[in-house]
């Protein structure tokens, strides 16, 4: 047992050094480095895979005597792991790295220059390469189970096909009934917001919620992130528009929601791959919970306008509380869904969701995906994207190969209200103790609820024990008409 948490121990510094070089090529790395830093990332990623691939590590499991439960957590994860890792065959992994290095390059050519057709290629020779993968894993009933499980270990296409067809109807016609309604205006969230006065306010909220700053670190990157490099070890990026509040403070948020999941991880998983999130959805769930539930809310805005005033004078020094929580919270149907509301965001996804099981059952084409794309935007959201950089080209994903990953940013939103509301359940006062900035008892459910298991627990087995109940669009969708109801009015 111990000859096999040593090698762990070992796959698990690689993979989190290799970590800490993607985090410094998104921080600080001068840009000459690229070809460098892509071998040493590569040099580390493959040293590791082959140790966990290699026989020892099998016999190890085989031989090793469990001393404990996590001891039997540990052996059970670990040779799953050792299984996925093990039916790819190396050429097809080689191909997959290349193929994506290439698409990325086309995708951002393509993307600047509003040219779908210099994309078209590559991603129909992705395409092909991912159908390739998923029989490579396996599946039960259709090659989307198996990209699913690379995310979502244990979802099924049938299983989101259900809460997401049980969602859709719902949600289209609430985005309707909003796009009818008078429309708020959000110029309370435009102004003012000076750059290092915004990074100061993030940083005093983020630690109040939770996020340990002696364990972690805040930087700047063009695209936010989180990552751990152990579990004390867990940081966050942030960008800042010094003229719009948005998307600093509620990035902000949202990684440190991230973060205090991997902080909360049980310190007896340490140095073993149980250290981890249990699947991509249940940390969506965390970084949406923080960002939304908490703070978009009205008692959380109740606590921390007056602050907000204080450090941003200009932009909000003559604006009441309503007025500035009624425009952080406005809704309208959008072409780019990094920069969606909380209210057509699922809706952006479902599109994706929809859109990657037709290219690989074959059902459309990639020729196909424009027209595709552009007439589904128009059926649920009522609008039409008037070029392809604003429509089937917005996301980076395709390029890097990662079909399947998408329908994890709806589940994390499904599961952190039904988390959120047997949260409440165990504690009845939480919003008051909101609005008195306290929220040391809603992380301590969440820690012994979610954090603490690691991947000791899967997603649906955290949700079933957590909240009583499996997945389910229901708890969204009352959330969403009440919030949202009041705001507009129905
Ligand atoms: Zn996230």
């Amino acid at each position: 047992m111990q000859a096999l948490r040593d090698r762990l121990a070992r796959i698990t510094d690689l993979n989190h050094s290799a970590a800490i070089l993607e985090w410094d090529q998104e921080t600080y790395m001068p840009e000459g480095a690229e070809e460098s830093r892509a071998r040493q990332v590569a040099t580390l990623r493959s040293f590791s895979h082959e140790l966990l691939t290699d026989d020892k590590t099998s016999r190890l499991l085989e031989s090793a005597s469990p001393e404990s439960e996590i001891d039997i957590d540990l052996i059970r994860v670990t040779r799953k792991d050792v299984e996925k890792a093990t039916r790819v065959p190396a050429s097809l992994i080689g191909k997959m790295a290349v193929a994506s290095g290439r698409s990325k390059g086309a995708w951002q050519k393509a993307r600047a220059t509003n040219t779908f057709s210099i994309f078209a290629p590559h991603l129909a020779n992705i395409v092909d390469l991912t159908i390739e993968h998923a029989e490579a894993l396996g599946y039960q009933d259709t090659p989307y189970d198996a990209l699913l499980d690379l995310y979502e270990e244990g979802m099924t296409t049938a299983e989101v096909t259900r809460v997401f067809a049980d969602l859709k109807d719902r949600l289209v016609l609430v985005v309707k009934t909003i796009a009818a309604a008078p429309a708020i205006s959000n110029a309370a969230v435009h102004g003012n917001f000076r750059h290092d006065a915004q990074w100061a306010f993030g940083v005093q909220v983020a630690k109040q919620l939770g996020y340990d700053f002696h364990c972690g670190r805040q930087d700047t990157s063009a695209h936010p992130f989180s990552t751990a490099f152990s579990i004390t070890d867990v940081r966050i990026t942030t960008r800042v528009d010094p003229t719009f509040f948005n998307p600093g403070f509620f990035g902000t948020l949202h990684e440190a929601g991230h973060a205090m999941y991997e902080q909360g991880i049980d310190m007896a998983l340490e140095g073993t791959p149980l250290a981890d999130g249990t699947s991509l959805g249940i940390h969506e769930s965390q970084s949406r919970l923080w960002e939304n539930l908490i703070g978009r809310s009205l008692p959380f805005w109740k606590h921390y306008f007056p602050q907000a005033q204080k450090a941003f004078p200009e932009a909000l020094g003559k604006v009441d509380l309503n007025t500035f929580y009624r425009s952080a919270n406005t809704v309208a149907p959008s072409l780019i869904r990094v920069e969606a509301d909380e209210v057509t965001y699922n809706l952006h996804i479902m599109l994706r969701f929809e859109l990657e099981q037709d290219l690989i059952r074959g059902k459309i084409s990639v020729e196909d995906l424009p027209r595709e794309w552009n007439d589904r935007m128009e059926n649920w959201l009522g609008i039409r994207p008037s070029n392809d950089s604003d429509g089937v080209l917005q996301d980076i994903h395709w390029s890097l190969g990662a079909i399947g990953y998408f329908p994890t940013y709806a589940l994390g939103n499904l599961m952190s209200t039904q988390l959120f509301d047997a949260a409440k359940r165990a504690i009845p006062d939480l919003d008051s103790k909101t609005e008195r900035g306290d929220f040391s008892d809603l992380l301590q459910w969440l820690r012994k609820s979610v954090h603490h298991h690691g991947r000791r627990k899967s997603s649906g087995q955290i949700l079933k024990d957590a909240t009583g109940s499996d997945l389910s669009a229901d708890s969204w969708m009352q959330y969403v008409h009440a919030k949202f109801g009041d705001l507009y009015g129905f």
